[in-house]
């Protein structure tokens, strides 16, 4: 039976980093315990056509979906939260709807008209919110988060377009949620409720009335203080919802069930559901509150300063941390910090390295100090993409003795470039989502630690990068000991490498951490803290 979507819209006011992707993973995740099907879209004011060309300090981690979609970092939470695959359709930004918009002006589409925003662009965005809730079938819910924050320029016509998308399918069939921010202000002893109120004046004036308003505070929001938002933003106090700072993200679902949004959701948009069945869930968080084991990894990057950059790397080792009992203590090293560490202090204090992805240039040494560190020692080093090339230049030089072994990335002369562009990818000009993007299979040998760690012999992961290992070079690595135990049976490329004669030393071109959920932990990394805490064990 087809069923009919509802939408939820979630809006953000007073001040930016509040949590709203959180908030909307968390929304999907107490109507997915109620057992609806649900999906997100995430809306992004920006005008690039993605992140893909932004830093990551301008916009932290990009996230890849399996369809090769280069995207924001909030459809990780999504992903990690409700365990559905996102894709291209999940994500739309101001850039890619004027993109279309002016191909079809160009095209003739709108031939004699005038192209403007309200009614084309609107149109656009419509049309995106519709597509994401038709992907993959049908959905009971389609929880559509804005970027940005209420009152800024850029996200107007998104505010219209949900406005007119919620006038079209009617009440009860869409709900707006607002997420403010609650400040407690130490002088005065007092949370304020002012800017809260301001932010909803905004979004009215917009002409959107917001169902539920989501209070970020930290102090307990009491029931006066509910009721007087409730005067001032035209809702009940029961629709003004506390969302205390909580200890861990993975408690917000928690948070808000016992706040009763979960029942305010579905009983305004008219669905009939079983109760929520948080238990699994539940567990989950207590165990990442309660380890009673610890453990220390070194993580050895170019953004360290920057920990949204390595976001779904954060996460992966929640969920590996929880299923070890461990709590995995990351230790954040910029490269060059190794660089001046000749008796590597720093790395003896490690129970594992992990060196993740990166471009260009700044701090390589470093991370091949690191690298061989852990490979002379025994100790677990798990390298990720950039990581993986760093251990195939660190092989060839210390242990092939090819001195001239480098990337090319990094050295267009290199005398050894154990590490080449991808066939097709030298003199690629244009910057945006030319990499090697999304899902690619990878066949593992049979005889190898990635197979026993997969149990597999065939893996699907996902990719972001333009160089990898140089085939002609495989045979002397081999002869010294490194395996190729990963290969993506459609171009022959390098997808795992390892040492057979090392505790744990895993390197992926892929990125292992953007699939790792809270349902299913990847168990690359359940097995790295396996073994970093066996490593701890041995040192003491
Ligand atoms: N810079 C490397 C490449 O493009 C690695 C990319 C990455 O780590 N994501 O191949």
């Amino acid at each position: 039976m087809k069923r009919k979507t509802k939408y939820i819209f979630v809006t953000g006011g007073v001040v930016s980093s509040l949590g709203k992707g959180i908030a909307a993973a968390s929304i999907g995740q107490l109507l997915k315990s109620r057992g609806l099907s649900v999906t997100l879209l995430k809306l992004d004011p920006y005008i690039n056509v993605d992140p893909g060309t932004m830093s990551p300090y301008q916009h932290g981690e990009v996230y890849v979906t399996d369809d090769g979609a280069e995207t924001d970092l909030d459809l990780g939470h999504y992903e990690r939260f409700i365990d559905v695959d996102m894709k291209q359709v999940n994500n739309a930004t101001t850039g890619q709807v004027y993109y279309t918009v002016i191909e079809k002006e160009r095209r003739g589409d709108y031939l004699g008209g005038t192209v403007q925003v309200i009614p084309h662009i609107t149109d656009e965005i419509k049309n995106r919110i519709l597509a994401a809730s038709k992907n993959n079938g049908s959905y009971d819910v389609l929880i559509v988060e804005i970027g940005g924050t209420v009152g800024d320029i850029e996200s107007l016509p998104f505010l219209e377009a949900i406005r007119q998308f919620g006038l079209a399918v009617g009440r009860g069939n869409a709900l707006f949620i607002h997420l403010t921010l609650v400040p407690f202000i130490r002088a005065a002893n007092e949370l304020k409720t002012k800017p809260t109120q301001h932010s909803v004046k905004d979004l009215r004036e917009i002409g959107i009335q917001p169902d539920i308003l989501m209070c970020r505070t930290e102090k307990r929001l009491t029931r006066n203080l509910r009721e007087k938002i409730g005067l001032f933003c035209n809702v009940n106090a029961d629709e003004v919802i506390e969302v205390r700072d909580a200890e861990s993200i993975y408690e917000v679902p928690l948070l808000l069930e016992k706040n009763g949004l979960g029942q305010q959701l579905v009983t305004k948009l008219g669905l009939n559901t079983k109760e929520p069945d948080l238990c699994e869930w539940q567990s989950f968080v207590d165990r990442v509150k309660k380890p009673s084991k610890k453990v220390k990894i070194g993580i050895c990057g170019k953004y360290v300063e920057l920990r949204d950059a390595y976001k779904s790397i954060i996460e992966s080792f929640i969920h590996a941390g929880a299923i070890n009992d461990a709590r995995v203590e990351l230790e954040w090293l910029a490269a060059e910090d190794l660089e001046n560490d000749p008796e590597n202090i720093i790395l003896s204090s490690f129970d594992g390295v992990l060196i993740p992805g990166g471009f260009g240039e700044r701090g390589f040494e470093g991370k091949l100090n690191a690298t061989q560190y852990a490979r002379e020692n025994n100790m677990p080093f798990f390298g990720i993409c950039l990581g993986l090339q760093c251990a195939v230049v660190e092989f060839a030089r210390n242990v092939c003795g090819m001195e001239g072994a480098d990337s090319r990335e990094l050295n267009l002369d290199a005398e050894h470039p154990v590490i080449d562009f991808q066939p097709g990818q030298e003199g690629i000009e244009r910057m945006g989502g030319t990499m090697r993007l999304g899902a690619y299979p990878c066949d593992i040998k049979p005889k190898s630690r990635a197979f026993q760690i997969y149990g597999k012999k065939s893996v699907s992961e996902r990719h972001r990068h333009r160089f990898e290992v140089n085939n002609k070079y495989i045979k002397i690595l081999s002869r010294k000991g490194l395996k190729f135990s990963g290969i993506c049976p459609q171009n022959n490329l390098v997808e795992i490498i390892e040492l057979s004669d090392h505790p744990w030393f895993i390197g992926v071109q892929y990125h292992p951490e953007l699939r790792s959920r809270v349902a299913s932990p990847h168990p690359l990394f359940v097995d790295f803290v396996r073994a970093a805490l066996e490593f701890k064990k041995g040192k003491s």
